[in-house]
């Protein structure tokens, strides 16, 4: 089990001290806290942290790989040739776990201030690119009810669970923005699949881990020829998504094959 961390209270005008160690805090392998200010474990050229390997010149100068190598392995500072990998640096940045950036959006994740940048860039709490073409708006979640109504107006319908709300895909449309009730938000997208037809599919627009609830759906597309009606439908749950890249189909899909629909394709949608 890992050994209990003390936690030093700060705030409410009172500094307070830390208790002193014990013999059984202080012996191998037990976890002290230690106050550092983060910037000492950045790079000094392009301030982002450092991470593993960590080179230095012979007067113990340091930055991060990646500057390293745009320096031609020249010290910034002393001009001296890198010589050696500071090995106590490395393990500090290993050993040093911080709270995520975006702990305030709700990643509840330490990570190790070695791999932050990577966590960084990748945590699902961070930003997103909105999903439509032409569009280089990003959000974080919860805030991309805003920007479709403000700035893609022309892609929306707002929908009630329980009822069925009609939405016509031109030719050359992609993406439809489905309004639910409350906060709730669905991508309705339509994959041209090369020779085949269109795959349909719906996305709850939320975090994974928050999508607790399950949204099941009914999709309908249905055409009318000489007096004969014909209809393809799926009945599924929305897959509930961060970001949707461009060209991509998670979960199920409904088909819509080609010559289904002439130029317009109206679809059915239940929530
Ligand atoms: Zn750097
Ligand atoms: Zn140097
Ligand atoms: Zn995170
Ligand atoms: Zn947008």
């Amino acid at each position: 089990m890992a050994p209990k961390r003390r936690k030093t209270q700060t705030g409410g005008g009172e500094t307070s001290i830390p208790p002193p160690l014990t013999n059984k805090e202080t012996s191998a392998g037990k976890e002290i806290q230690v106050r550092i200010d983060p910037d000492l474990l950045d790079c000094s050229i392009c301030f982002h942290p450092l991470c593993s390997p960590v080179k230095q010149c012979k007067n113990g100068h340091v930055a991060c790989p990646s500057c390293w190598s745009k320096l031609q392995h020249q010290c910034h500072i002393c001009k001296f040739p890198v010589v050696t990998r500071s090995i106590a640096l490395e393990k500090v940045l290993e050993a040093a776990h911080l709270p995520c950036t975006y702990t305030n959006l709700g990643c509840r994740q330490s990570v190790s201030y070695s791999q932050m940048q990577v966590h960084t860039d990748t945590c699902e709490f961070g930003p997103s690119l909105c999903p439509i073409p032409g569009c280089a708006h990003k959000a974080f979640s919860g805030e991309w009810r805003g920007h479709f109504l403000k700035d893609h107006q022309n892609l929306q319908r707002k929908c009630s669970y329980g009822q069925t709300c009609y939405v016509r895909f031109k030719k050359e449309d992609r993406y439809y923005i489905l309004l639910g009730p409350g906060e709730d938000l669905f991508l309705l997208v339509k994959e041209p699949i090369c020779n085949v037809g269109n795959a349909l599919s719906l996305y709850y627009i939320d975090l994974p881990h928050q999508g607790q609830h399950v949204f099941p759906y009914e999709l309908k597309v249905i055409t009318r020829e000489n007096f004969i009606t014909s209809s393809v439908q799926l009945n599924s749950q929305a897959v509930s998504i961060k970001e949707w890249k461009r060209g991509e189909v998670h979960g199920t899909y409904l088909l819509v094959p080609l010559g289904f629909t002439e130029q317009h394709m109206e679809v059915h949608v239940c929530l």
